[in-house]
């Protein structure tokens, strides 16, 4: 039996939730598929000891509920992943969803008719449902991955990945757990499983620089000098650069004195978190000004880090900080002065197998009882282009075959009615994504709405005003150090993944005034069409 839906939401993280619960408001039906047994998205999957928002938390949360944000309490400054998931679930308590969600069920398939302007979606439990928009709220790293390496199978003990992490939790009292992997995930897991485990090897291809967060306990008056201002300062916070309140310098680091800079540098230090790369306004656009803020960290991990040539292979050498994604940690580099931490370094010698016993890296074989990949995801195309999408030209796959295209990150040319929420092409995993996640639900809502009191049914983005975004956003990635790194927003971490970079770097601020432009001008770059005809042709598919 097919079902027919005005919307098919696909994912519940928090840009499914929001989504569907627009949609209600505006009394469009909807029907939210997902692969997992609940909401919450990343913060039902990515369970692993330590982990926790980087942003803070009155800032990485929902501003569409003047209510709910005044009477949510975050209990620390970044709340870690148990409380977020608390806070998911309260939310489709509080707004009803889950009587439109469907749970454990995957989206396969979506094809998209011509004749009707609908899309028909399947799933892995046999659904079929008929949807004149398709919303992808599919998440830009909710596809984990476990490296290729040879002998996964044969290893005796347990594996995890970090964004599989087990719901009962993991016990590594007296285990000796190998960790593969440096990325943020990492660098919050290894502190922590430090800690209860009885030995650690931390296998590091590529050392990150990360800054202290400075997590505490959530003050009454910290919160409330959030929620006695909370339109204004939100409001605030999505015309930045990055969706955050990050208190911007706009001064080269070039200009100051030695003193001066290194004044700044402490301050943010000790301020702790992701505000250290505002510190001044050319960190990423200049190769000299990025050297003084890199210098000023790996000295930090040099004065931590007792042993000198454990300090040396933690500081990065070999990229700009920050283009890859700048960790934030609770004493990750001081973990390495403790006894039962070790770190090998597999840039020279790579990892070769996995062996019954371990790990072997060169020609040496590291016996573990457990192996933690925090090897990443196959981030921003890979849940889109695990479903088969076709709109009659071909399929998603075959269209971004050299990497993707679309237009603001919304809607890709070729594939009409189907949105994405923080698509490749947005500025999504280089903002505060709850900020990003609500304005392009916001923006998808209403032009639904408008395409219905249009009398309109169908939308598409024009392969001309693509290709323009396409070229915009080249432009503006290439103007900063961000291409210089081998990082996953450039599709380096999957073998055979074409090398483009994925996020729109123009900026969240400018970058919703872009969107809301083309929206007023009755949506430049779109193809907007449909009306009675085709409603008939949808009433006769339907009654057939
Ligand atoms: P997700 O939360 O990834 O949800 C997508 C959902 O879609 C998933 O549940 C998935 O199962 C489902 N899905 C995918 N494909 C299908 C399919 N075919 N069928 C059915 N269901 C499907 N961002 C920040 O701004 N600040 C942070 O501090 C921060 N911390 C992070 C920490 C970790 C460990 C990770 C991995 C990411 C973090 N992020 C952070 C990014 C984070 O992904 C976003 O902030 C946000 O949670 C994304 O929400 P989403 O709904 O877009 O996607
Ligand atoms: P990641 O940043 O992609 O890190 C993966 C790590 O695994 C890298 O160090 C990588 O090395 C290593 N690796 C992969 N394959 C390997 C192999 N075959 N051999 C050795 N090492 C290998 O993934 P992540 O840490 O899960 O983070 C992904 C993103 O999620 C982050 O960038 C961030 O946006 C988000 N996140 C945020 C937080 C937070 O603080 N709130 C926490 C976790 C995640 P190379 O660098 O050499 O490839």
């Amino acid at each position: 039996m097919t079902e027919t839906k005005d919307v098919v939401i696909v994912g519940a993280g928090f840009a499914g939730m929001y989504m569907l619960h627009r949609l209600r408001s505006l009394g469009i039906s909807a029907r939210v598929f997902e692969a997992g047994s609940g909401v919450g998205g990343t913060w039902y999957w990515n369970r692993y000891p330590g982990a926790r928002c980087d942003v803070e938390s009155m800032q990485y949360s929902y501003s569409f509920s003047p209510e709910l944000q005044q009477e949510w309490r975050w209990s620390e400054l970044f709340a870690s992943q148990p409380e977020i998931l608390r806070y998911a679930n309260h939310v489709a308590d509080r707004f009803d969803l889950r009587r439109d969600m469907q749970f454990d069920t995957r989206v396969t398939e979506a094809v998209f008719d011509r004749a009707t302007h609908r899309w028909t979606v399947r799933t892995d439990r046999g659904d079929v449902v008929s949807a004149q928009h398709c919303v992808m709220a599919t998440g830009c790293l909710s596809t984990a991955r476990v490296p290729d390496v040879p002998g996964i199978g044969r290893f005796a003990g347990k594996t995890y990945h970090t964004g599989h992490w087990p719901h009962e939790g993991v016990d590594f009292t007296g285990q000796r757990v190998a960790v593969i992997g440096t990325g943020s995930s990492a660098i919050q897991a290894i502190p922590v499983i430090a800690r209860q485990a009885a030995q650690v090897v931390v296998f590091q291809r590529t050392p990150n620089f990360s800054i202290p967060s400075r997590n505490g306990p959530m003050t009454e008056g910290y919160a409330q000098s959030w929620k006695s201002d909370y339109p204004a300062l939100r409001d605030k916070a999505r015309h930045m650069r990055t969706g955050i309140l990050n208190n911007p310098n706009d001064v080269s680091a070039l200009e100051v004195s030695d003193e001066e800079r290194r004044r700044i540098f402490e301050e943010r230090w000790a301020a702790g978190g992701t505000n250290f790369m505002a510190a001044f306004n050319d960190l990423i656009f200049d190769q000299r000004a990025n050297d003084t803020a890199a210098n000023f960290v790996r000295d930090k991990i040099r004065e931590t880090v007792r042993d000198k040539d454990v300090a040396e292979r933690l500081a990065p050498k070999n990229h700009p900080i920050g283009t890859k994604r700048i960790c934030v940690d609770t004493d990750y580099y001081g973990t390495y002065n403790r006894e039962n931490v070790r770190l090998v370094d597999v840039r020279s010698t790579p990892i070769r197998e996995i062996t019954a016993n371990g790990v072997r890296a060169g020609d040496a074989e590291y016996g573990v009882d457990a192996i933690v990949f925090a090897t990443g995801f196959d981030a921003m195309t890979g849940a889109l282009l695990n479903i088969d999408i076709n709109a009659g030209d071909g399929t998603l796959r075959e269209k971004w075959e050299g990497g993707p295209r679309t237009y603001l990150g919304l809607m890709t040319a070729g594939f009409p009615n189907m949105f994405m929420i923080t698509g490749p092409g947005s500025p999504s995993v280089l903002s505060n994504m709850m900020v990003s996640i609500e304005q392009h639900v916001d923006w998808i809502a209403d032009c639904v709405a408008y395409l219905r009191a249009q009398g309109l049914d169908c939308i598409e983005a024009t392969q001309a005003a693509e290709d323009a975004w396409v070229e915009h956003g080249n432009e503006v990635a290439h103007k900063t150090l961000y291409p210089l790194a081998n990082s996953w927003y450039m599709g380096v971490n999957i073998p055979g993944k074409p090398q483009v970079f994925m996020p729109y770097i123009g900026g969240v601020g400018a970058y919703r005034d872009t969107c809301d432009e083309i929206a007023a001008e009755g949506y430049r770059g779109f193809e907007l069409t449909g009306g009675s005809v085709v409603d008939e042709a949808v009433d006769l598919a339907v009654a057939e």
